[in-house]
């Protein structure tokens, strides 16, 4: 059977790319609480931004499995989640522009973001709640050819960065989804500060009396459900990327660590957890990438999404756990990099549609 996500060179290239270009200065990032424009120009040099997206609109095509590569080989070689997600929080802002299919959209956000000179966000989530994405509050009413839209978003990825929000707001047809740029739109009121994910920048933005072109309609709340499924697959993808990446330094530190006159790795109840990260690991790669693969062929996935999610959830917060546990206190401080995906991790049952959610589609599918 041949291996759909083989891909020995796109993997090549990004491993060096993230060896050269993240990991020497993903600690100042993290401090900083962003990642520099100048990152997304470089990624965007290489192509990577516009994996996943058609050359018609400015990107390098391939599909969802190419994505899934890069993000492995990201978090593999050393970068992180949080990484993943201030680089590429493109890959859920612009979906819902290119399927509008309109030519002035795309040339004015979704061809200069994949060059990297743009920075895009997706604004769903407000104070008052995120799960119930039906009862959002951010009214857009129709005056002439605009929209005016008001309201506040919250939890917004890239946020505090971002030239433009693809933003669901209610209109009378329900809810819909606009292009807001940023320059004469919205403003960040807030930069939020978090337990991980700290080279992400997360905003609160604000929308009052905003004017938005009707023409920036991009689509519906149908539309809007469908595109969860790639962003769910992404974000267990990161965590089984996490869960891996925590085993291997693991397996390196166990090796190497000698207590009471013996390798840690000696020890049968050390194995017996490493074996048991190792089962939890490989379980959920295999469904996350046999679910990405039914997901790339075009079947509209749903249930099987939410059940990879939470599986691949579950398999990281039990592995960057034990990751922290058995490197000891070194596992605590903040030079530590399980530290960091152990922080990290805590947000993927959260984003993204939390685990609760994800037990309700599956509970719906059951008849219950
Ligand atoms: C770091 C970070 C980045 C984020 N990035 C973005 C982004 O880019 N764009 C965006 O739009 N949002 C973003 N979010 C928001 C995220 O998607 C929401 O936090 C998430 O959907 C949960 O919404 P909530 O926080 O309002 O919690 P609530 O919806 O208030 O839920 C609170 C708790 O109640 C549970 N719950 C809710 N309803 C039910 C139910 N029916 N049955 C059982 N339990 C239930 C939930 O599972 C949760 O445990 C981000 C959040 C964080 C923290």
């Amino acid at each position: 059977m041949t291996d759909a996500f083989a891909k020995p060179e796109l993997r090549d290239l990004v491993r060096n790319f993230t060896r050269r270009e993240i990991v020497p200065h993903l600690a100042d990032w993290e401090r900083a609480g962003e990642v520099p424009r100048e990152l997304h120009r470089k990624a965007a040099e290489l192509g990577l931004l516009g994996i996943g997206f058609a050359e018609e609109v400015g990107g390098e095509g391939g599909d969802l499995t190419d994505s899934i590569v890069v993000t492995e080989e990201i978090i593999q070689s050393g970068g992180s989640s949080g990484l993943i997600a201030a680089l590429f929080t493109h890959g859920i802002a612009l979906p819902h522009i290119v399927d509008s299919g309109d030519r002035d959209l795309i040339d004015r956000f979704v061809r200069p973001t994949l060059r990297g000179e743009l920075i895009g966000c997706l604004a769903i989530t407000e104070p008052d709640g995120g799960s119930d994405v039906a009862g959002i509050r951010t009214t857009a009413k129709a005056d002439g050819d605009a929209y005016v839209v008001n309201g506040t978003k919250l939890f917004i990825t890239s946020g505090a960065r971002a030239d433009f929000a693809t933003t669901a707001v209610r209109t009378e047809d329900g809810v819909r989804l606009v292009v807001v740029a940023k320059d004469g739109g919205f403003t960040v009121t807030r930069t939020l500060e978090k337990m991980g994910w700290h080279c992400s920048d997360t905003a609160e933005l604000s929308f009052v009396d905003v004017r938005v072109p009707r023409t920036h309609d991009v689509g519906g709340f149908l539309a809007l459900m469908r595109h969860f499924a790639a962003e769910r697959i992404s974000l267990a993808v990161q965590c089984y990327a996490t869960a891996q990446r925590c085993l291997d330094l693991t397996l390196a530190w166990v090796r190497d660590r000698h207590t009471f006159g013996r390798p840690l790795a000696s020890r049968q109840l050390v194995r017996h957890r490493l074996a048991e990260m190792a089962r939890q690991v490989d379980v959920a790669r295999t469904y996350v990438r046999h679910t990405a693969l039914r997901v790339a062929s075009g079947e509209q996935l749903v249930t099987e999404v939410a059940m990879a999610k939470n599986t691949a959830v579950a398999a990281c917060d039990h592995i960057v756990d034990q990751a922290v546990q058995l490197h000891g206190g070194l596992g605590y401080l903040r030079d530590a990099e399980v530290e960091r995906h152990y922080r990290d991790a805590r947000i993927m049952g959260i984003g993204g549609g939390t685990t609760e959610i994800m037990n309700e589609i599956i509970a719906k599918q059951l008849g219950v």
